[in-house]
């Protein structure tokens, strides 16, 4: 799941608008963050495979660092009790429970769309819903979950940037750099390519989020 994700960013806002939307965008990816530089380093283990599933080149054979369930948990532990220590002067502990839960999402949702790929446990048995395996159903799924949640948050966090253009453009970012990530390549990126375009992207989408509530409070 890639733009899905941000879906759990935009609940958690809307439940808890104190939260900087950028931060709640780095803790729904944190967990794909942490795999990026685990592939980089070699650590984890991906084969890039042109069309393994239909909405996914990605036969993600090892990664029990990230992506198993205990170490989802223990992510969105780690954020919850670090978040707390950071802020603890601008947020209370719920604040903290929500980046926690935001990270844990991660999980959740990757289990709908990742085919049977993600340990229950170290070494246990494989789970995966696959929803990656059709094109159509996990888009609806991604897209549809991020236009309701969307419309959550505006409903929540309302009005300054009523007129404001910004959250539409940046919203259309979104979708379109969903499309683009599934258009496949010419030629297949190799395993370090693919890594390194992930944290741009979910760097410059974090950086989208802290623009978009910079220009939903600020002066446009
Ligand atoms: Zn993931």
């Amino acid at each position: 799941m890639f733009i899905g994700h941000y879906s759990a960013a935009f609940a958690a806002k809307a439940a808890k608008p104190e939260i900087p939307l950028w931060h709640l965008f780095v803790a729904v990816q944190l967990v794909d963050f942490a795999w990026a530089g685990l592939v980089l380093a070699g650590i984890e283990k991906v084969r890039i495979q042109p069309g393994f599933l239909e909405a996914s080149m990605l036969d993600l054979y090892h990664m029990p660092i990230t992506h198993a369930l205990p170490s989802a948990v223990l992510w969105g532990l780690g954020a919850m009790i670090l978040y707390h220590f950071i802020y603890r002067r601008l947020t209370a502990w719920s604040a903290a429970f929500v980046v926690g839960l935001a990270v844990f999402s991660h999980w959740v949702l990757d289990l709908f769309v990742h085919t049977q790929d993600l340990e229950l446990y170290w070494g246990g048995p494989k789970v995966g819903f696959g929803l990656w395996s059709s094109l159509i159903l996990s888009q609806v799924l991604e897209i549809g979950l991020l236009l309701l949640t969307i419309g959550i948050y505006f409903r929540a966090t309302q009005n300054q940037a009523r007129r404001s253009v910004w959250p539409m453009v940046i919203i259309g970012l979104l979708v379109a750099i969903q499309i683009f990530s599934l258009i496949p390549p010419a030629e297949a990126p190799t395993v370090k390519a693919f890594a390194v375009q992930g944290l741009m992207a979910y760097s410059a989408i974090a950086f989208l989020a802290w623009l978009l509530e910079r220009k939903r409070v600020g002066s446009i």
